[in-house]
């Protein structure tokens, strides 16, 4: 099975996906942990590019295609052989990310960037897109809190998180079976026990 966590920078995707994967593996699942833009060696210096508020001058063509790149290195590398192997995939972000970015966020035609990733994707969908739903402003307050700096896409304006977080919920709405959309401003705890609850119907199905 592909998990896929989902949502605006914030709302809890790493925290989340750290606890169902503790879970799992303290059942006895076979668990492999990942995230975009990343998860390769190839991908993490693609990360690193993207995110680098250094690189401002970065078109928005130019950067959905570096993560349409990382992605068919991830999915080549990691991703579909994990799943050969059995093992359950929990990946931090996926294709809906540049829907949600680049698409919803920039503006970049969705159906462009769908086309351009059926060569990073390989025809690979999540069997279950958790979308943790955080609100724009506890989003930024949850990463100015955790003391690190924001990177170069956390620092646009709210504008374009709003956009992105609408993004992800029409995603959602065009597709529900294969969505869970989370309320995320609510305890860890709580966020969980609703995360554990869509998971545990996809195992069981
Ligand atoms: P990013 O997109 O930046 O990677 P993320 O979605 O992975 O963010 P986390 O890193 O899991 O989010 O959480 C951001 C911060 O908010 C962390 O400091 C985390 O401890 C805290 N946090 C996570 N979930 C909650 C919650 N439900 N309530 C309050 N704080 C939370
Ligand atoms: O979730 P994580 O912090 O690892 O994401 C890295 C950054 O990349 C975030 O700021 C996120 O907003 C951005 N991103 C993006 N487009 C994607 C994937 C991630 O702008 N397709
Ligand atoms: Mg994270």
């Amino acid at each position: 099975k592909f998990i896929v966590f989902e949502g605006i920078d914030g709302s809890g995707k790493t925290t989340q996906l750290n606890l169902l994967a503790d879970d799992l593996r303290s059942r006895g699942f076979a668990v492999l942990n990942t995230r975009e833009p990343g998860g390769t060696r190839v991908g993490e210096l693609i990360r690193e590019i993207l995110l680098d508020p250094a690189y401002g001058e970065l078109v928005p063509r130019a950067e959905a295609l570096l993560y349409a790149a990382a992605r068919a290195q991830h999915v080549a590398q990691v991703i579909l052989p994990a799943l050969r192997e059995g093992r359950i995939v929990l990946c931090d972000r996926f294709l809906d990310s540049s829907l949600a970015y680049q698409g919803f966020g920039r503006g970049i035609e969705v159906g462009l960037l769908e086309r351009i990733n059926e060569p990073a994707t390989d025809g690979l969908a999540p069997d279950l897109t958790i979308i943790l739903d955080s609100g724009i402003e506890d989003g930024m307050d949850r990463i100015s809190l955790s003391g690190r700096d924001a990177d170069r896409i956390e620092r646009e304006a709210r504008a374009f998180h709003r956009k992105v977080r609408s993004g992800y919920l029409e995603l959602a709405a065009r597709d529900p079976s294969r969505y869970s959309v989370v309320n995320a401003n609510r305890p860890v705890g709580q966020v969980y026990a609703d995360v554990l609850r869509a998971v545990e119907e996809i195992l069981n199905a």
